[in-house]
């Protein structure tokens, strides 16, 4: 299909510096889990982003020198010349698909708690390390150390050169890197010529801004990544105040602005907490002060508000760094007129958890991400089928619709067949609870392709029972028939039933999400700790419920810290006047009454309260799997070849790993038992 015109603009090409970048798709940097320690998995997964069209990808954070240690997190490392042979089979895979390479060298300061190098964390001022409560206090830098740093950085720059990278970030943006730390007075403390009034905490920042143009500026364009707000009030920085003040004081200085708020949770927020475009209204100033290019984000997926962002002046370069994992195509999409086909990030931030976690990078949208190199999997490409097999799958959720989309596409006659009338499984139950709407793109972007494929037959309202499946006689069973949740009270802390639960006044999430209520004085119980107990009681709040959330973790949805969401929940739920009780166990319900524990003494007390919804864990749904795998005989007299489980009804997970088992089965259903990825082994 030929390109909307009215997406042109996003395909000029844009003068960065001494050079100049093919279109508008400005792939800024973000982490992945694999960095320094996986560089081929890490190279080929920028490589993937170059071919799908962006005119610029960048690295993560790419620490410059062992006192800026950040293990156990895996970012990219540039210490020494050992360093640059791994960052260069990144250069010149993007350097293929004409891309220009971009590197984020960061020192880490007070934020790198130096794990590995042993070496002492360096900061403006003497003060405590950031890292995660780290019993160890950063030094103040002398005027040495600094000249030191400068040093370090000046080398860095060289050797990024000497790799082949285009573009040199400066980076001082979310609080993580030590120039920011020297602009932030509630952490720069020093009263010579690097504390103090503005120009002097700026200080450090222009100096690296010239060093690095001085190192490398004749060949390579300098950037500044800088974060104009700090969203803290007056205790930060202020898109209002020194945000502004900084860039118009080094406007001209480098080559390109990349622009965005502080911290990283912020910058990278969730669609639970702000939608598209979130940032414009901190960024929008830059251009009025600078001519050079400007760079900023927003998790943009529509070509439309991308479009609007050029020509309304706010930004030059669209950057992405979540669209373009969802979508690594993105770009190439617009171009070709194939839209539709953008696979848009839900904003569920499971990417970032694989920082967190120190693995590699999984997206909820895009099940190859992270598996580039190791299984060999292409965002946009599919294997041919290799026989004549046909396909029923059971249950439309996400591993369902993913798995009929690449079998589907692959070229193989699939059978998808759904009780329900609405397709998408719990991804449309969870998508009417407050704030989560974009996750329907999950279904929807399966949808819009199942529909494109006139080998795929999709029946709703349709539940199966095994004699069906029998039946029905497809060579291959695929069984994604998805989970519930559990009424007993089993999770991770009881791994035997509650007393009490199980009666009524008893309810679960998918109570709630079937718009069944409770009455009167609700405890939620999360004994989950990612994300649905917190909507839950959200959701219950909302109706006009007087709700108490109670959990044994010390923090409400715990395991949100990893998709960068946890304060925002808590500050959220206190402030729509949920109660919280955390440290805090279930130990009985009477029907109008919970007996509560605390986890540290055991201490019994008694809660008043006329409902619970138990949010502990989930049972598969695998009573079809059960009678299928009684009937042996039978499904060989059908014809049936294999009956496989896939996604939650063979073990609850996220939508991102039941995505994932969708995918893979429909790859490697043909392929050797053994095959498993490639993993990078250590040269001895
Ligand atoms: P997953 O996350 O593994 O894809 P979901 O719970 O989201 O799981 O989706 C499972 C889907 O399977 C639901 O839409 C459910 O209605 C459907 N389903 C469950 N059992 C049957 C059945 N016997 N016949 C048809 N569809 C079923
Ligand atoms: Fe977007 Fe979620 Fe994928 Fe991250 S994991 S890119 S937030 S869809």
């Amino acid at each position: 299909m030929p390109r909307d015109p009215r997406f042109d603009i996003l395909f000029e090409p844009v003068k960065i510096g001494p050079l100049t970048a093919k279109n508008r798709f400005f792939q800024v940097p973000h982490c992945n889990g694999m960095g320094h320690a996986k560089p081929r998995a890490h190279a080929e997964m920028r490589r993937v982003k170059a071919e799908g069209g962006w005119a610029v990808v960048s690295t993560e954070e790419v620490e410059i020198h062992p006192s800026s240690d950040l293990s156990p997190y895996i970012e990219g490392r540039l210490w020494d010349d050992s360093d640059v042979p791994f960052l260069a089979m990144m250069t010149e895979a993007v350097h293929r698909h004409g891309a220009l390479v971009a590197i984020e060298l960061v020192h880490a300061g007070m934020n790198a708690a130096n794990l590995y190098s042993r070496e002492v964390s360096l900061a403006p001022s003497a003060i405590a390390t950031s890292a995660n409560f780290a019993p160890a206090q950063a030094r103040a830098m002398s005027k040495s150390d600094i000249r030191a740093f400068r040093t370090w950085h000046r080398q860095a720059a060289l050797r990024a050169r000497r790799a082949g990278f285009d573009i040199v970030y400066v980076y001082a943006a979310h609080g993580l890197s030590l120039p920011m730390h020297f602009l932030q007075r509630r952490h720069n403390h020093r009263t010579d010529e690097y504390g103090g009034t503005l120009a002097n905490r700026a200080r450090l920042l222009r100096e690296l801004i010239e060093d690095t143009k001085e190192a490398v500026g004749a060949d390579c364009a300098v950037a500044v990544r800088f974060a104009v707000d700090e969203l803290r009030g007056g205790d930060g920085i202020e898109a209002s105040g020194e945000g502004r003040e900084l860039v118009a004081m080094l406007a001209e200085l480098p080559d390109l602005w990349d622009v965005n708020v502080s911290d990283w949770a912020h910058d990278s927020r969730t669609s639970r907490f702000a939608p598209e475009g979130y940032q414009e209204e901190f960024v929008r100033f830059v251009k009025t002060v600078t001519t050079k290019p400007v760079v900023g984000v927003g998790r943009f997926t529509s070509p439309d508000a991308m479009v609007s962002q050029i020509r309304r002046g706010v930004l030059d370069f669209i950057g992405a760094a979540r669209p373009s994992i969802a979508d690594p195509f993105l770009p190439r999409k617009i171009e070709s007129g194939d839209e539709d086909d953008i696979r848009e990030c839900i904003g569920c931030n499971v990417c970032v958890s694989g920082d967190y976690t120190m693995t590699p990078i999984r997206c909820t949208q895009n099940p190859t991400m992270g598996e580039e190199w190791r299984k060999g999997w292409h965002p946009e490409k599919v294997p041919p089928r290799s026989g004549e097999d046909d396909f029923l799958i059971v249950g439309a959720g996400p591993a369902g619709l993913e798995c009929a989309r690449v079998l589907g596409r692959r070229g193989h006659t699939v059978h998808l067949v759904e009780a329900q009338t609405e397709l998408g499984g719990r991804v449309t139950r969870e998508a009417r609870l407050p704030g989560l709407a974009a996750w329907a793109r999950v279904r929807d972007y399966r949808l819009g392709q199942l529909l494109k494929l006139g080998n795929v037959e999709i029946l709703r309202a349709s539940p199966v029972t095994a004699e069906q499946v029998l039946e029905f006689g497809a060579r291959r069973v695929v069984l994604a028939t998805g989970a519930r949740w559990r009424r007993d009270g089993v999770g991770r802390t009881h791994t035997l039933p509650v007393p009490g639960f199980g009666r009524e006044g008893l309810l679960t999430p998918d109570d709630v999400m079937d718009g069944r209520y409770p009455a009167g004085p609700t405890v939620v119980f999360d004994d989950d700790h990612y994300y649905i107990g917190g909507i839950v009681a959200e959701k219950l709040r909302r109706e006009g419920l007087e709700v108490i959330l109670v959990t044994p973790a010390e923090r409400v949805s715990a395991w949100t810290v990893n998709t960068l969401e946890q304060h925002a929940i808590q500050r959220h739920l206190l402030e729509l006047g949920v109660r919280i009780m955390t440290n805090t166990h279930m130990a009985a319900f009477s029907g109008d009454e919970a007996t509560l524990e605390c986890v540290y003494t055991g201490r019994r007390s008694g809660l008043a309260a006329a409902s619970i919804v138990t949010v502990t864990s989930r049972e598969s749904n695998d009573e079809l799997a059960d009678a299928l795998a009684a009937s042996a005989q039978a499904l060989g007299a059908a014809g049936i070849a294999s009956v496989v489980s896939i996604g939650d009804c063979l073990a609850p997970s996220t939508i991102a790993a039941a995505v994932y088992a969708g995918h893979r089965y429909a790859r490697e259903f043909d392929q050797p038992d053994s095959v498993g990825f490639r993993r990078e082994l250590p040269q001895i």
